[in-house]
């Protein structure tokens, strides 16, 4: 097996006029935690979506574990997988979003459970099971029964991330995933993301949270206008960046 999940080469997407991504070339290996910053419009949400198949990317190739999501040469040739092979593929990849998008009418455990039981005909009774330990893993075995306007955003998020981790996937996207949350809540989603990277999940991160990518990423990459302006390890990116827009990005947020 390779040691890349996820290769972009050149992806290009937009929408009508608004060309947004402009040739982004990103590999992730195995196992690594990628985080992706940069200014509000530069196609973060976009490329993770591209990722995900939530949108479908107009040149370039998009390969994960090795299998193409899509691409196109010379504006001619595309290769798309079709919608079953798509979904296949997707429910391998776990997302979770700035808002926590939790199903208001159900509890905590039936959020965890949904998807297993509908999309994978998991049993109930193991779907169970495996909610309450995954409950467990982020710290809210006691929230079983609790309905998300009964906890708070950072509990919301944590049970969005069980939700997502209950589909088994091998590669997690988080899009801003604290950026909605209030200060003091921020913490306990990041240490969780923290364990999960422990444990080996290959994540790619959007965030603004530059002690999490210090600590926690393995790469950094910053992206402006729809291109990756640099790549590196957190170091070479955060502290010691080469282009003026990294350098400028960063005098904001830090
Ligand atoms: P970021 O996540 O870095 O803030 P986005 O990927 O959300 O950036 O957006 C990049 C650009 O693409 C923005 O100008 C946004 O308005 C545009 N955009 C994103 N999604 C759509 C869409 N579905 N239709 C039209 N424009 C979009
Ligand atoms: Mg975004």
């Amino acid at each position: 097996m390779s040691d890349i999940k996820v290769s972009a080469q050149e992806v290009h997407k937009s929408f009508g006029d608004t060309h947004v991504l402009k040739g982004i070339d990103l590999e992730v290996r195995r196992g690594e935690v990628s985080c992706l910053l940069g200014p509000s419009g530069s196609g973060k949400s976009t490329f993770l979506r591209c990722i995900n198949h939530l949108e479908s990317i107009d040149s370039g190739r998009i390969e994960v574990d090795g299998t193409l999501i899509g691409y196109r040469e010379h504006g001619e040739r595309l290769h798309e997988l079709k919608p079953a092979e798509a979904a296949a593929q997707r429910e391998n990849i776990g997302m979770v979003f700035q808002r926590f998008n939790l199903f208001p009418h159900m509890t905590a455990l039936e959020n965890i459970t949904c998807a297993p039981v509908f999309v994978k005909r998991a049993q109930r009774s193991e779907a169970r099971q495996r909610a309450i330990e995954l409950l467990e893993r982020v710290g809210l075995a006691d929230k079983a029964d609790a309905y998300p306007r009964e906890l708070s955003g950072g509990q919301q998020q944590r049970v969005a991330i069980a939700r997502a981790l209950a589909m088994t996937p091998d590669l997690m996207l988080f899009d801003e995933p604290t950026s909605a949350l209030d200060p003091e809540l921020v913490g306990e989603v990041l240490d969780v993301m923290k364990s999960l990277a422990e444990s080996g999940m290959t994540m790619i991160v959007v965030t603004h949270e530059m002690g999490f990518a210090r600590e926690v990423a393995d790469t950094v990459t910053f992206m402006d206008g729809g291109v990756v302006v640099e790549h590196g390890t957190p170091e070479e990116v955060l502290v010691r960046p080469q282009h003026g827009r990294t350098k400028a990005f960063l005098s904001k947020v830090l």
